[in-house]
């Protein structure tokens, strides 16, 4: 590709940036399935991007997951996502591979968003808590959780997801600052207000609250599975969400 190549395209990218953020909030008022929304476009976020995040996680040392993990898991999907999952963080087969949920708990997970018309490829965005693995699969600890909510606070402010969709207790506890139990906290629609500096953009203070709902964690269902049925009926309160 040419340097003018380079150009042109940046400049195609910039105004489909643009277009995307301008009309997300009307568009999501009718919400739909097949959201064909680029996967890599910079700029909706005063600048940042997927790309330089995730160039900052592989290079990031804020806490001590940098000395025992493989790879770095920032997250994958598509931009404006109709539904952002959050995981708790990377497991052993997403430490090698460098994505979120994959081996049997992430073929669960894609079925799982499957079953509401869900998917990584066309409408979702996939990240953790924390983007390193703690080593034996243990939970993060307070201050790695810490550490690492400025990248999932950044993301969340390009991505804009329509929707917060938590994985398992862990995701659902940080997310809503809250030491309940997942039994109490899934199955349940909360308000999530961002919480990270809204001075990028002068209209972000409008920005309004995203409906967030958690339920089990596959890796939980593929221990447990009399988790399956109410797993299934909080992934059907968010289809009927969806459906409005
Ligand atoms: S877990 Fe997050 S804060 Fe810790 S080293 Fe990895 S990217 Fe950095």
């Amino acid at each position: 590709m040419t340097a003018e190549d380079k150009a042109r395209l940046a400049v195609l990218l910039d105004m489909a940036g643009g277009f995307l953020r301008d009309s997300h909030w009307r568009e999501r008022e009718t919400p739909v399935f097949e959201d064909d929304a680029a996967q890599s476009v910079a700029g909706a976020g005063g600048g940042d991007s997927l790309e330089t995040i995730a160039a900052e996680v592989r290079e990031c040392r804020a806490c001590g997951l940098r000395a025992l993990r493989i790879l770095p898991v920032p997250g994958e999907g598509v931009q404006q996502p109709l539904a952002l999952v959050i995981g708790e963080a990377p497991g052993s087969e997403e430490d090698e591979r460098g994505k979120p949920f994959v081996g049997a708990a992430g073929h669960l997970l894609d079925r799982m968003l499957a079953s509401v018309n869900l998917s990584r490829t066309t409408n979702c965005f996939i990240t953790n808590t924390v983007k390193c693995r703690p080593p034996g699969n243990r939970d993060p600890l307070p201050e790695e959780t810490a550490a690492c909510a400025p990248f999932l606070a950044r993301q969340m402010r390009i991505l804009r997801p329509a929707y917060i969709l938590c994985m398992g207790r862990i995701a659902a506890q940080t997310m809503l600052r809250t030491n309940e139990g997942i039994g109490r906290l899934r199955g349940t629609f909360f308000d999530y207000t961002p919480d990270y500096p809204l001075n990028h953009q002068p209209d972000d203070a409008a920005a309004p609250a995203i409906p967030l709902i958690a339920t089990y964690h596959p890796s939980a269902l593929l221990r447990d599975a009399s988790l399956k049925r109410p797993a299934w009926e909080d992934l059907k309160k968010l289809l009927a969400r969806l459906r409005t």
